[in-house]
């Protein structure tokens, strides 16, 4: 399975990146939501993009947005990751058309949880 990480900060990705490799995933990077964008656009969608809520150029909320007003990525799920601030913005995320979120930071364990909710985990 393949997966995109977006986020605009290059330690978070590694981090989730890891993660998401122990879990069996392929996985490529975006730094801003347009990127991850273009990348779905270039490469066709991954099973999977785990999406951070805070970027420049376009934020995580945006992606989702832009994501889920085309047709040819529904089948790919989104997992928004937020931090405990964010909390509040999950509702919005989820009615923009994220599947699932996951907070930061977080453990291995708690991310399968979240794969195997999704259909995800191996
Ligand atoms: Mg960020």
């Amino acid at each position: 399975m393949k997966a995109i990480v977006v986020d605009d900060s290059r330690a978070m990705r590694a981090i989730i990146k890891r993660a998401l490799i122990a879990e069996g995933f392929e996985v490529c990077e975006a730094g801003n939501g347009q990127e991850a964008l273009d990348e779905l656009n270039k490469n066709g969608a991954p099973d999977l993009a785990l999406v951070d809520w805070n970027m420049p150029v376009m934020t995580g909320f945006e992606f989702i947005q832009e994501v889920r007003a085309l047709k040819q990525f529904d089948s790919m799920s989104i997992m928004m990751v937020t931090t405990e601030t964010e909390s509040s913005q999950v509702e919005a995320a989820l009615e923009a058309g994220a599947n699932e979120y996951v907070m930061k930071p977080f453990t291995p364990d708690v991310l399968q949880d979240k794969l195997l909710m999704l259909g995800l985990a191996r």
